[in-house]
């Protein structure tokens, strides 16, 4: 079923054509700066599921942890993060799970870049985790 997210103003809304159920947490230093805590939670996306239905995004460029190209698009009003595309997952979206606080069916099946995960972080325990990237 198609579902629709949005940031904390409201000026960027997403749309999937289907409901999000698994979420990627990713410990590494990038994401912790870019989300203000100690994960980002990830829902890894095909480009042709998801939509940018409202508004237009800014994006920051850098480099990942992993050393791809990524960019993390937000939204230029509220400051919410929206999605990250990078090389190492070409095709996809990388969206925020807390763009879909209604969904009711999401949870952590990984954790990624555990070993630079802050000290005040508690990782979800029982799913695989990797101390970098998944491959
Ligand atoms: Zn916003
Ligand atoms: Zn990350």
């Amino acid at each position: 079923m198609a579902t629709t997210g949005k940031c904390l103003c409201g000026a960027i809304e997403v749309t999937l054509n289907k409901n999000p159920k698994e979420l990627v947490a990713c410990y590494c230093t990038s994401c912790q700066k870019a989300s203000g805590g100690a994960a980002s939670f990830n829902i890894i996306m095909e480009d042709d599921a998801c939509d940018v239905s409202r508004g237009v995004t800014k994006f920051f460029k850098e480099t990942a942890d992993s050393g791809a190209d990524l960019e993390r698009h937000f939204c230029g009003d509220c400051g919410s993060p929206i999605y990250s595309v990078t090389t190492s997952y070409s095709g996809m979206k990388i969206l925020k799970a807390a763009l879909f606080s209604e969904e009711k069916n999401m949870h952590v099946v990984t954790n990624i870049w555990i070993d630079s995960a802050p000290e005040w972080a508690a990782p979800h325990q029982g799913v695989p985790s990797h101390g970098k990237s998944r491959s």
